[in-house]
């Protein structure tokens, strides 16, 4: 008998919930598929439950998460639950922090069936991953950003040598993974802003001795600025970036917009000892409780989590769930089974993932 895997499951906010409902009855269909036990631990936390109970993620939460072999997360955060300094509770930044879940992996990719919003036809092609550093840049000034005299404010930019060295590591290692799956030349593009400030063109120097150590992948680097214009002019030109933890924020926004929507953009943070894995989208109040949120970014996260899963526990079934999940969002797509309401369509979470399920529990092979 196969070990059973502990996920600690966070829906949050908004349409977190929604998402994961749709997560859970897919990952237990595709348990049943490949034979594998998942043990779900539900738990409350986010800004509602700030509202409802005065903390936003409890201490008993984090243990179970420290203790799961993963964590899948939905959205966190409502406009109105803000702290005193007039940000929002965003619990997820603090799990970043607390689990030193550094490489932040967006992939991004076209899917037959659906549109996209560029005219060229090379948008067939896109299929890219941006790997944005989670744990310090401008996000280290979270909670540490100081007002004087209403006057003049002060947020600090932090790079690390050990910071940085790490994410440009990790986005090497996964262009080389990718190159080995896809048959195609591994190649990672650092995004900075080494020509005006001192901490990017540190953070550059550490990029170009990463890519020094691995001469067969080819590297180059952008400013991030030429880089918000070419992923909308040749996005299909880009294989692994990687990025501060700023630039990566804005920037996966306009990569799941190339894509259709955030509906469509997964993520996983990726520590050394932990995973968490989510939708690249917040919690959407405009659409929340009204059953139109696409669910497969959270799909493809849980796709992400299992082949995460496999490597750790070198269990090849686990890869072939997430193949399996993969190859069902692509059916449903590709023969015009559903079309998100993203994407003007009429189908909302409930058929997506009605949709996605049925092909699972039909099993065509990927
Ligand atoms: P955050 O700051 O947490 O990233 P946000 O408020 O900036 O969140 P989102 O909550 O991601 O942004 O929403 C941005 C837009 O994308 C909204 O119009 C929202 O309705 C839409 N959106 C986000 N996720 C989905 C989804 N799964 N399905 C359909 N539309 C979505």
């Amino acid at each position: 008998m196969s070990k059973t895997h502990h996920i600690s499951v966070l829906p949050g906010d908004g349409i977190g919930h929604e998402v994961m409902a749709s997560a859970t009855q897919v990952l237990h269909a595709v348990g049943q598929r490949i034979g594998v036990q998942f043990r779900l631990v539900p738990h409350k936390a986010g800004a509602q439950h700030y509202l409802d109970a005065g903390v936003a993620l409890p201490e008993d939460v984090l243990r179970d998460c420290e203790r799961a072999d993963a964590i899948l997360f939905g959205a966190m955060g409502l406009p109105h639950v803000r702290g005193a300094d007039g940000t929002e509770i965003i619990p997820q930044l603090d799990l970043r922090f607390h689990f030193d879940l550094y490489a932040g992996v967006r992939p991004i990719r076209t899917f037959k069936g659906l549109p996209t919003p560029l005219a060229s036809p090379r948008a067939a092609e896109i299929d890219l991953v941006l790997v944005r550093e989670s744990t310090e840049g401008l996000f280290y000034a979270r909670g540490r950003g100081q007002v004087n005299d209403d006057a003049e404010a002060f947020d600090t930019m932090k790079i690390t040598r050990a910071g940085t060295a790490r994410v440009c590591e990790f986005a090497f290692k996964l262009a080389e993974q990718r190159a080995q799956s896809k048959g195609r030349a591994a190649r990672v593009t650092n995004i900075d802003k080494a020509n005006v400030f001192a901490s990017m063109a540190f953070w550059r120097k550490i990029f170009e001795e990463t890519a020094a150590r691995h001469p067969s992948i080819a590297a180059d680097s952008a400013y991030v600025d030429a880089m918000a214009l070419n992923l909308v002019i040749k996005p299909w030109a880009y294989d692994v970036m990687v990025t501060e933890n700023m630039f990566g924020d804005i920037l996966s926004d306009l990569i799941a917009a190339l894509v259709g929507g955030m509906g469509m953009a997964p993520s996983g943070d990726i520590g050394d000892k932990h995973a968490l894995f989510q939708p690249a989208h917040g919690t959407a109040p405009d659409i929340a409780g009204q059953g139109k949120a696409n669910p497969t970014a959270m799909l493809l996260s849980v796709a992400m989590m299992l082949d995460w899963l496999a490597v750790r526990h070198a269990d090849a079934a686990l890869a072939d769930g997430a193949r399996l999940i993969e190859h069902a969002v692509e059916q449903v797509f590709s023969q015009g089974l559903v079309k998100p309401m993203e994407f003007g369509g009429s189908d909302g979470t409930d058929a997506i993932t009605r949709a996605v399920l049925a092909q699972i529990v039909r099993g065509d092979a990927p």
